[in-house]
């Protein structure tokens, strides 16, 4: 699903204080054309050809305003902070010897959010698969 969040990515970076810059639609144009759920880092490492004088930081707040307006998902995932622009439900595998992470469809079947489970309240379902990727030797 490609999605076309320049208006309100305008707004949501107004209302953050921060300039729409072209950095920023960088960041933006990088992260929804990726699906190996970068870091901020590796997405700083990417766009520093283009953009010498790029900070970290500007990634961080850029990241930070799209996640707030629901154009981005942040992922925990082996200790790090990584960024989804699938916003759609969906699980992850994780190939245990390379680290690479896909989507994969959510399978029917398991609590939902808004269900209540022992007395607790499901708010978000993230499910995790781990295994050995095809580029690893894994099926294909
Ligand atoms: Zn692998
Ligand atoms: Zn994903």
């Amino acid at each position: 699903m490609v999605l076309s969040y320049s208006a309100r990515l305008i707004d949501a970076l107004r209302a953050a204080g921060l300039k729409l810059t072209p950095q920023r639609l960088a960041v933006v144009e990088a992260l929804q054309g990726d699906q190996s759920h970068p870091t901020a880092l590796e997405l700083h490492e990417r766009l520093r050809a283009r953009f010498p004088m790029m900070s970290v930081g500007t990634i961080y707040n850029t990241l930070d305003a799209l996640t707030r307006i629901g154009g981005c998902r942040e992922l925990q995932m082996g200790g790090s902070t990584r960024f989804d622009p699938n916003v759609d439900r969906h699980d992850h595998a994780v190939c245990e010897r390379c680290g690479s992470i896909r989507d994969v469809a959510r399978s029917p079947g398991g609590p939902e959010p808004g269900c209540e489970l022992a007395g607790f309240q499901v708010e978000h379902v993230e499910r995790i698969y781990r295994g050995i990727c095809a580029s690893c030797g894994g099926a294909s």
